[in-house]
């Protein structure tokens, strides 16, 4: 059987992008597991520390967060749905696997640079040695050097045999391996004994990447202030027509014409979008209809999303309103999500602990 793990950081409500290219796709893979397969999708609270904000928006994020995978159909009952930080045994694998990890591999990662570049874009630190633009940079925070060690934890504790995750993410997913091989090398972890799986990427890479609706340059992001450049999962009727009616096109011409994500981005991605809720590909989505307008192409669009979210802003609304009767489910379901993640972590750690001579 297999072991599925995931997570998502909680920095805002989902938007289309996260939508169309990670959590449909969570949700599919639940609905198609064997009865066997286990399923693990962690709301990441740890790892988004590695951004400091208000300990309010915080709380509030990691509910918002909550509610929206069960707003995309996620089942607590199927599906083991917790945040990271009421594990602790993350954080103590994390430390465990660092002591085995190596930190020229951790240097070679892109993510903690092009983070860093977007949190300090004036930082001076930027115009060094293009090689290793900012590893001794002040701003560099261990944490967020150190964020591929914690995310290979969440991966191993629960022993995943696979990850879905994007392009972005198989550096990571690359690393979480080498922390098998070191981890089971350095404590002479007998072959028949292994404690870790190699973990197995399930790339999502076909599936659609959503670019800004403002800047079809960009991808679509949840860090972008801009809110015209996304639609959020729980937009309504209204707010999706005019930011799909806002979107930035081209002049190259006023018809559909064919799939050119190179010399018109905006149009590839209203068709990578409309196929997206078809489960179709933009260049398919362009072949039924490049004889149309760029109006109708919007309307057309607008439509898939008005329509394809309908369920899930319907869900959003109805866990997400302040009632009693909602704050009383959420707590269940947080507490059914936590202790099943923990009964999970804990059997690891008991095999880790005597490994290493801790128990
Ligand atoms: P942030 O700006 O905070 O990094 P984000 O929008 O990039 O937010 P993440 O929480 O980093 O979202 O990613 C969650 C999942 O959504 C990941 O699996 C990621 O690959 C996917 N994802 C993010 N943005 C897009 C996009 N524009 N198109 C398709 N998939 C996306
Ligand atoms: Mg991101």
């Amino acid at each position: 059987p297999k072991i599925i793990f995931s997570g998502i950081q909680p920095t805002g409500v989902p938007h289309l992008g996260n939508y169309l290219g990670a959590l449909k796709q969570w949700k599919d893979m639940q609905d198609t597991a064997r009865p066997l397969d286990k399923l693990f999708f962690s709301i990441v609270d740890l790892h988004a520390l590695t951004i400091p904000g208000s300990a309010d928006k915080l709380r509030q994020n990691r509910r918002e967060m909550l509610t929206s995978l069960l707003a995309i159909g996620l089942n607590p009952e199927r599906s083991t749905i917790f945040y990271q930080s009421s594990v602790p045994q993350h954080a103590e694998l994390q430390w465990i696997l660092s002591c085995t990890a190596s930190t020229g591999y951790l240097t070679r990662m892109t993510q903690w640079k092009s983070k860093l570049t977007t949190l300090n874009p004036s930082s001076p630190s930027q115009s060094t040695t293009p090689s290793n633009p900012t590893i001794s940079s002040p701003a560099l925070k261990h944490g967020l050097f150190s964020y591929p060690i914690l995310q290979a934890a969440d991966i191993l504790l629960h022993t995943a045999t696979h990850v879905p995750v994007g392009s972005d993410q198989k550096q990571h997913l690359e690393f979480a391996r080498e922390c098998v091989t070191n981890f089971h090398s350095a404590w002479s972890v007998p072959l028949e004994s292994r404690i870790f799986p190699y973990p197995q990427t399930i790339s999502l890479d076909s599936s659609s990447r959503v670019m800004s609706l403002a800047d079809p340059a960009k991808k679509m992001s949840k860090s972008d202030p801009n809110p015209k450049s996304k639609i959020f999962i729980n937009d309504d009727e209204a707010a999706i027509r005019q930011k799909i009616k806002w979107a930035r096109t081209d002049c190259v011409s006023t018809y559909v014409g064919e799939y050119d994500p190179v010399n018109r981005p905006g149009v590839a991605n209203l068709l990578e979008i409309l196929g997206g809720f078809a489960g179709k590909t933009g260049r398919e989505a362009a072949e039924e209809i490049k004889e149309e307008t760029l109006q109708t192409l919007k309307t057309l669009t607008a439509d898939a999303v008005v329509s394809g979210l309908a369920e899930v802003r319907e869900n959003f609304m109805l866990f997400g309103e302040d009632t009693e009767v909602n704050r009383q489910r959420v707590r269940e379901i947080e507490e059914i999500g936590t202790q099943s993640a923990r009964e999970s972590a804990e059997r690891t750690m008991e095999k880790v602990r005597n490994a290493i001579g801790l128990s």
